[in-house]
């Protein structure tokens, strides 16, 4: 079954069924991965995620995917060279204009399916004034919080490794190992500069910029990263995507009073 809604004609994109179908955008970023990874890797993994997860439904589920928005907001890693971006301002006005483009189109299910950390909390608040504005249903899909990470990884991993190190050197080994410089591969891990204020993922943090805490980019172990790790990941991952993605088509608001 073709997903890719770009290789459809107008008819037959006004043909789907729209009651329940889903149109899912992968959002990827173009920015420095460290000395060893190319600088599409989160472009790369929002395709290669949403393809996966995508195969997995059955032919009953109607999912359907764009084409990727490549450069989204990276600017978090500004000063290395590979790094493009986006200003919040513009990333939030073409994400508006897309899904008012699907909503013409009459779509009904709107999915941000993004693979860069760095735009989570600005897509969260887009998705919010698009269904506001547009009265569509829009899901935020961040595939590297969807699970539970299967491979045993120290506390340091756990908290500090958080950008191309241990889970996406393997993700990346696993599907496309021609994009892993094996021998530039390191370990590093920013020095806690407070016992309160921390990256993310608490409630107190503060608003880095890599080149604030990494020399080289990296946040984390890449030298610990294999192909075997990243399979057993993707194992996990993939149904949960999947699932995820029927869940979109399925998905109804409770009837309320308002
Ligand atoms: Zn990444």
């Amino acid at each position: 079954m073709n997903r890719h809604l770009a290789k459809f004609t107008w008819p037959e994109v006004q043909a789907i069924d729209k009651s329940r179908a889903a149109l899912v955008l992968p959002v990827g970023a173009v920015e420095q991965h460290g000395r060893h990874l190319s600088i599409d890797c989160d472009l790369y993994f929002a395709e290669r995620l949403t393809d996966l997860a995508l195969a997995g439904l059955s032919d009953r589920t109607p999912a359907f995917r764009l084409p990727a928005l490549a450069i989204t907001k990276s600017n978090e890693h500004v000063g290395f060279p590979g790094t493009f971006w986006l200003s919040a301002s513009t990333l939030s006005a073409v994400v508006h204009d897309i899904a008012r483009s699907a909503k013409a189109s009459g779509f009904q299910r709107f999915v941000l399916f993004n693979c860069h950390g760095g735009n989570r909390s600005l897509l969260e608040s887009v998705a919010r004034d698009v269904r506001a504005e547009t009265g569509l249903a829009v899901f935020n899909i961040f595939p590297p919080a969807m699970v539970p990470d299967p491979v045993p990884v120290s506390a340091d991993e756990a908290e500090l490794g958080i950008h191309a190190g241990d889970w996406e050197t393997s993700l990346m080994l696993a599907l496309d190992p021609s994009r892993v410089r094996l021998d530039k591969r390191d370990c590093f891990y920013p020095k806690r500069t407070s016992e309160v204020l921390a990256l993310e993922f608490t409630g107190a943090t503060h608003a880095w910029l890599t080149r604030d805490l990494s020399p080289t980019g990296l946040f984390g172990d890449a030298t610990i990263a294999s192909a075997e790790r990243g399979h057993q990941r993707l194992g996990a991952l993939v149904p949960k995507l999947t699932e995820a993605l029927a869940a979109v088509c399925d998905f109804e608001f409770p009837k309320t009073a308002a």
